[in-house]
């Protein structure tokens, strides 16, 4: 008997907004759920592995990737390029399991588009001076990255439509819970 296909989820938001949180405390609760990892060509922060957090590589081997057709979506913001790896998604969801993607809103609309049956969680910042202040707090940005990325925040606010679910991250655990409740009903 084929296997029933998996269910791609698609978490999302304006950077600074905690995503990356939400999934680090998600993930152990639903065993059953695989988080992609995404390319970049961005340098690691402090902290990061290569593999887990994203897999770093030179902008000649992401061009490739491109010329290849490797990617599910890709996009550049902030100077560097970021991308979801095709294979890992498609395999995993072929084999039945459900697949979590934390990427931006442009990627997150784009995958939308291919995989419409995908659910969109859109996580909101509960203002643009907190997320600037965590931005500050997270000290891995010049002022002028945190400055070019709170400048996104209103065009990617704007695009709050096309998804299917939005959850103010202003507490990350009441975040993680509603998440959690998402995914599991659906
Ligand atoms: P950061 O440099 O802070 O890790 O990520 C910057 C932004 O890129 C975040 O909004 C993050 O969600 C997004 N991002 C990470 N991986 C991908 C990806 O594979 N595709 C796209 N389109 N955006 C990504």
């Amino acid at each position: 008997m084929e296997k029933k296909e998996g269910k791609l989820y698609i978490l999302s938001g304006p950077s600074g907004t905690g995503k990356g949180t939400i999934v680090r405390h998600l993930i152990p609760k639903l065993p059953q759920l695989v988080r992609s990892v995404s390319a970049t060509t961005r340098s690691p922060r402090k902290g990061e592995v290569d593999g887990i957090d994203y897999f770093f590589i030179s902008k000649q081997r992401f061009l490739q990737m491109v010329s290849d057709s490797e990617f599910l979506e890709y996009d550049l913001h902030f100077e560097n390029y970021y991308g979801t790896p095709k294979l890992f998604v498609t395999e995993n969801l072929s084999q039945g399991k459900n697949v979590l993607l934390e990427i931006d809103v442009e990627g997150a609309l784009k995958v939308k588009k291919n995989y419409p049956q995908s659910v969109l969680i859109f996580v909101m910042p509960p203002s643009i001076a907190e997320l600037r202040r965590r931005l500050r707090l997270r000290n891995t940005e010049s002022d002028a990255d945190i400055e070019e990325r709170l400048s996104r925040v209103e065009k990617e606010i704007n695009l709050i439509e096309v998804y299917d679910y939005t959850v103010l991250n202003d507490d990350i655990n009441l975040a993680v819970e509603k998440v959690y409740n998402i995914i599991k009903e659906n």
